[in-house]
């Protein structure tokens, strides 16, 4: 044979599309062409591979060689087609069996003397080649990450002199798959907080419910700290989603951590982020903050200090769970389900309110502050509340009589969790206008109330039903199925700054 074609896949996010490699022999003077990727690649493919091949014992075929990669227009880094090109000169060449590669696909660097480098995107590959009925043929170090795809058949090789001895032997040996280990994973506890009831419970509802929230409060009254406590809150991942985590992990900067295996993210991108660096781009689409905190959590620290383009972007995803990189001709689709916890000071000098007595801002110079944080984002956001500092004697109380620890929180939260899959299949913040409608009916006098707040505070119809959804959260922590007029207050309360405070 003097045509051989193997099947790869390019990183292109999670879409991991498609790509076929075909070798053509010809006679003629000794050369090898590689169409479709871009030059400097080429040229270092041809090195590494023909290196590869020689030092491997195989000579390299003295005829005039064409690899072709196919589509021309996908994103090719170069290094991750280097063992299909190899295996498809050896094909071609009659040097492996014909036959040997038959429904399976290929990805792998090479070194010059042969052994197979890891590649990113290995998950993504894996769960694509599977759907396509294909195996898929990974670097050794990749093995582990390729083997999470459930369905997927994974073979695996170190080394190109191992690989084609035993593609010689006979059919390849899937490799045994297995999830990782889940260390438990040590968080940070809700009971080492003091005080802080109300921003307690405000955390216990957004875990509960899936729900977006913005803490107001001046330096030193435990923002962070409380944010930072809401991924030990949250119900674990399913295994499908963790799955879709370590995909991301995959194709992202930092590749994929078998140690963060099933743990929710936190991400907590400075405010210098760029949009890119929220949102996600390049010329080779990777995902960003936003995608990186999928299923998790992303803390924005100090958000009047965002630039208030870069917050913009977070509008559309924070509806739709996803977002689309548009690159010249090329578009991808990345997930984007993250719960939003963002934290900001009340004024400029970040104590108003505060009984220090120390803030001089005036209202203008508040009101410019505030101002900084656009409405449609304040009105995506769920729960709103004041986070004042800890009183003295609560902070140096030796221990606090009403602090609970997360895994208690936790075993509410998962119950209420459960109570939404039930009813509508997803967490109270995703409900549509209609799923509230149909969820969360109030008798006449909690209509009363809630529409005598609304005039009173100015609520856009989003924000009332922002304020329905954490109500229908409140009574599902509660374990009753019908809204009352105690539930809507609380989730009024938790509105703080459309009432005006402080
Ligand atoms: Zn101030």
């Amino acid at each position: 044979m003097s045509l051989a074609t193997v099947v790869s896949r390019a990183l292109n996010g999670l879409a991991a599309d498609l790509v076929t490699v075909e070798v053509h022999l010809a006679p003629g003077l000794p050369a090898i062409n590689i169409v479709g990727l871009p030059e400097a690649a080429v040229r270092e493919a041809k090195d590494r591979v023909k290196a590869a091949l020689q030092t491997c014992g195989y000579p390299f075929p003295n005829r005039r060689i064409t690899c072709n990669l196919a589509p021309a227009d996908l994103p090719k880094e170069g290094g991750r087609f280097d063992l299909a090109i190899a295996l498809g000169i050896l094909a071609a060449s009659g040097q492996i069996p014909e036959t040997a590669l038959d429904g399976i696909e290929v990805l792998g660097e090479l070194s010059l003397s042969g052994e197979i480098r890891p590649v990113r995107g290995a998950l993504p590959a894996a769960l694509k080649a599977a759907q396509a009925q294909r195996g898929l043929l990974v670097p050794m170090e990749n093995a582990a990450e390729a083997g999470l795809a459930t369905r997927a058949r994974v073979f695996a090789a170190a080394h190109l002199a191992t690989l084609c001895a035993a593609l010689h032997a006979g059919p390849l040996q899937a490799i045994e798959r297995s999830a990782p280990d889940v260390a438990p994973a040590s968080q940070p506890d809700l009971a080492e907080v003091r005080g802080q009831h109300l921003a307690k419970r405000a955390l216990e509802i957004a875990a509960a419910g899936g729900h977006s929230m913005l803490m107001i409060g001046p330096p030193g009254s435990g923002k962070s700290m409380l944010a930072a406590r809401l991924p030990g809150l949250l119900p674990p991942l399913t295994e499908e989603e963790a799955i879709e985590v370590a995909a991301i992990a995959s194709v992202s900067q930092g590749g994929f951590d078998a140690n963060l295996w099933g743990r929710r993210p936190y991400r907590t991108p400075h405010h210098t982020a760029s949009a890119v660096a929220l949102v996600g781009g390049g010329s080779i689409p990777r995902p960003g903050e936003i995608t990186l905190a999928h299923r998790g959590i992303l803390f924005l620290d100090e958000l009047p200090e965002f630039d208030r383009g870069v917050l913009e972007v977070l509008r559309e995803p924070l509806e739709s769970g996803q977002i689309t990189i548009s690159r010249a001709a090329r578009q991808s689709d990345f997930p984007a389900r993250f719960q939003l916890v963002a934290a900001m000071n009340p004024c400029p000098c970040g104590y108003l309110g505060d009984v220090s007595g120390k803030c001089r801002c005036t209202p203008d110079q508040v009101g410019r502050y505030r101002g900084k944080i656009s409405g449609p984002l304040l009105d995506r956001i769920d729960l709103q509340l004041f986070v004042p500092r800890v009183e003295r004697e609560a902070l140096t109380a030796a221990s606090d009589p009403g602090a609970e620890s997360s895994e208690r929180v936790r075993s509410r939260v998962v119950a209420a969790s459960r109570r939404q899959t039930e009813r509508a299949g997803k967490p109270n913040a995703q409900m549509t206008p209609r799923e509230i409608e149909r969820d969360c009916p109030v008798d006449a006098q909690t209509r009363v109330l809630l529409e005598a707040a609304m005039t009173r505070m100015g609520l856009s119809a989003r924000a009332y039903h922002r304020v329905l959804k954490v109500a229908r959260t409140i009574a599902d922590l509660a374990g009753v199925e019908a809204l009352a007029a105690g539930h809507v207050a609380e989730a009024l309360r938790l509105r703080e700054l459309d009432r005006g405070q402080p």
